[in-house]
């Protein structure tokens, strides 16, 4: 008999939670990925920058594994179907892995855990990709928090030592057949040239975030969106660091996992607003103005280079991706869900949660928004975080003069007049 080890948002293999218990169990341990053809279909663009990412987290892992006498199993298709074959092949024990909260993978792990136990196969999962899951951090009365400051004190509390898990490279089974990496190549996507660096915790960006974090010439943030989303670094290793280093850099994971939880609790949200009275905004929902705003051609500096540097690079500064999302809800009048799908195709820190709850924020629609009545205005917000035009200058070099798409103080008036009417 074996045990299986299903990684999924969780590509290392130090400080990894499921890996852990797997490798201690008793018996040796498979490593297995399975590159879900359903998700992967769906992206149009073969040679995304994410799987590209996923692929060269997978390869670090396998030669990892490999330089131990083992190695890493993968497989393309839909899991339940991979796991069938899995236990086919195999006399499996128990399935490890660690729990992820979006309403799909849920439903996923569900099929699997369903099948494996008819099967007679265990399935365990771990508490990993957070500090604090599901109903870790409730209000007195037990229902879930909604709004976010009494929900970090709460976490700051409720937080105890930190565990750090070890790798016993020991247990994994030895498997002589090494040639189980699909390349990029075998799963229809291509290389993107780009060499993702293994991720780590940049004290010197840490440590004076909060003076600069708000400026996006500076570009002082850690970049680390991505490896949260894939696990390619584990979070209570962020954490710890935050403890030691900043306040402030902290209460960004703790936005994190706030917005994890509202997703977890409230499934809803994924395509309606969480306060529903909201539903009832007629957006204008203009496809000129939409495409205009995607492309980076709204007349509003700081909003196109905001959406040049996402096309370009994947990323985005928060302090822009603000002002890009209000512009688009409030000045245009758009939806928000098509703002939130377009940043969804785009951002290499792409996550549901994170993503969903910010555009809702932007909307004003979401748990604890800022008040609907209260619209970024593009030009004070330029004058107080890109004052000599320096992060603008970079994304729009040339003096390329676009008229803008409506006049700031209209538009205000407008949506003050449309959400207020909607909300009355
Ligand atoms: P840092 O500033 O170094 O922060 C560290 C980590 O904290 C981030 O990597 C992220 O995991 C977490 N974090 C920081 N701010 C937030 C926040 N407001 N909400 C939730 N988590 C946060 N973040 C995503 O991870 N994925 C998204 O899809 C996403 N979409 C967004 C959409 C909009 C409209 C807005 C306004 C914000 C969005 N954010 C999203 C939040 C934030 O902008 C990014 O997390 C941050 O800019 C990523 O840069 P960084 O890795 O350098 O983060």
């Amino acid at each position: 008999k074996i045990n299986i080890f299903w990684f999924r948002r969780d590509l290392r293999l130090e400080d990894n939670a499921g890996l852990y218990h797997a490798l201690k169990a008793g018996l040796k341990v498979i490593p297995v990925f399975i590159f879900d053809a359903e998700i992967l279909e769906k992206l149009e663009d073969k040679s995304d920058q994410r799987v590209d990412y996923i692929h060269q987290a997978l390869d670090a892992i396998n030669k990892e594994l490999e330089s131990h006498q083992s190695g890493l199993k993968t497989y393309y298709g839909k899991p339940l179907d991979t796991f069938k074959k899995l236990t086919g092949d195999f006399e499996v024990d128990t399935v490890f892995c660690n729990r992820d909260y979006e309403p799909q993978a849920i439903k996923r792990d569900q099929e699997v855990a369903d099948f494996l136990e008819k099967s007679g196969v265990k399935f365990s999962d771990f508490k990993d990709q957070v500090i604090f899951e599901k109903n870790d951090i409730l209000k007195s009365d037990q229902s879930p928090y909604t709004v976010y400051t009494p929900y970090s004190k709460r976490w700051r509390e409720n937080l105890g030592d930190i565990e750090v898990y070890p790798v016993d490279f020991g247990n994994f089974e030895s498997l002589e057949d090494h040639k189980t990496m699909l390349s990029l190549n075998d799963i229809g996507f291509k290389k993107t040239g780009i060499e993702f660096t293994r991720p780590s915790l940049d004290k010197k960006i840490i440590d004076s975030y909060q003076q600069y974090r708000d400026f996006p010439a500076m570009d002082h943030t850690t970049h680390l969106g991505i490896a949260l989303r894939f696990g390619t670094i584990s979070v209570r290793k962020c954490v710890k660091f935050a403890l030691q280093h900043s306040e402030t850099w902290l209460s960004e994971l703790i936005w994190r996992e706030f917005f994890m939880q509202i997703l977890f609790h409230f499934p809803h949200v994924v395509n309606h607003c969480f306060k529903k009275k909201y539903e009832d905004i007629p957006w204008r929902n203009n496809e000129e103005e939409f495409k205009a705003w995607c492309e980076g051609k709204t007349g509003y500096p700081i909003v196109d280079a905001g959406m040049r540097e996402l096309n370009q690079t994947g990323f985005m500064h928060n302090r822009v991706r603000m002002i890009t999302a209000s512009f688009l809800t409030k000045h245009l009048l758009i939806d928000w869900r098509w703002g939130e799908a377009y940043f969804a195709t785009k951002l290499l820190d792409y996550d549901l949660s994170a993503n969903n709850g910010n555009w809702q924020w932007a909307a004003g629609c979401g748990c604890d928004a800022a008040p609907y009545f209260r619209i970024f205005n593009p030009e004070e917000q330029t004058k107080k975080f890109d004052k000599d035009w320096q992060y603008i200058k970079k994304w729009l070099p040339g003096k390329e003069i676009q008229q803008p798409l409506v006049e700031h103080k209209f538009a205000r008036a407008r949506a003050l007049d449309t959400y207020k009417k909607a909300l009355n």
